[in-house]
């Protein structure tokens, strides 16, 4: 029987999709962002190894309270699809239960048998994007976008409902023609339900030092009115926008 590298979980989550969410956090990742604020979960670690029904057990004991709030389960990491033998049977035993599942993804994979199986059965992806240029995308990321970007065509071809996550990065993917661009990028997506702004932070700075790595970063994070700012004109296209609102 497959196992999957679990990091750890989040019995209450509310800020990985709709409702209240139980969150499994998968350990590997293809990318290393600039602001990761999980680069605990980067490395596969053989101790961290749980089985399908291990995880799902612990699931259906917190079933009752996100069900009540319209919530579900929430796979994140890390990056869930890059254990697809293991997402796609841990999907479906969820889908069984008839509990709503939501994939957090940098959509980094090939369209695999596996792959495809997830697609079918998720209810919603949480697909993050963080960046259109290839050249910006490989200077955050270490990555090139080419796979992301496929993973968005085919979530719209199959009529998956998505939620985009852009993480509001100074410097790198906040001036007014990157904006305008995501903006025209995304409008023909039907899938697309859901912009959720991300206000880049240094909540991961501990993290990368305690793990004895270099913070690569010293960007300054943005005023909430420059993402008030944005959010107004993702919401002037149409798009639903979530996003952190003004403190009175
Ligand atoms: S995709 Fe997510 S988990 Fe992976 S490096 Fe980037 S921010 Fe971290």
């Amino acid at each position: 029987m497959v196992k999957g590298y679990i990091h750890s979980v989040e019995t209450m989550g509310a800020v990985d999709g709709p409702g209240l969410r139980y969150v499994v956090f998968f350990q590997g990742c293809p990318f290393r962002c600039l602001f990761c604020h999980n680069p605990d979960t980067w490395k596969m670690l053989p101790d961290h190894q749980k089985s399908v029904d291990e995880v799902v057990q612990d699931i259906l004991k917190y079933r009752d309270f996100f069900s009540f709030s319209g919530g579900g389960v929430t796979l994140s990491g890390g990056e869930p699809l890059m254990q697809p033998a293991f997402t796609a049977e841990l999907v479906k035993v969820l889908k069984e239960q008839n509990i709503h599942v939501a994939i957090d993804t940098c959509g980094y994979v090939d369209k695999t048998p596996d792959i495809e199986r997830i697609v079918q059965q998720a209810d919603l992806f949480l697909l993050d994007i963080k960046h259109l240029n290839p050249v910006q995308h490989r200077k955050i990321t270490g990555k090139n976008n080419d796979k992301t970007l496929a993973f968005l065509r085919f979530l719209n071809e199959t009529h998956k409902d998505v939620w985009i996550r852009l993480v509001l990065l100074p410097t790198y993917s906040m001036d007014d023609a990157y904006i305008n661009e995501l903006i025209h990028f995304l409008k023909p997506f039907s899938c697309v339900k859901t912009v959720e702004l991300l206000p880049y932070h240094e909540a991961g700075k501990a993290k990368w030092e305690k793990l004895g790595l270099t913070y690569p970063l010293s960007v300054t994070p943005p005023e909430t009115d420059d993402v008030i700012a944005i959010a107004n004109r993702f919401k002037a296209a149409g798009f639903r926008v979530l996003a952190p609102e003004k403190k009175s």
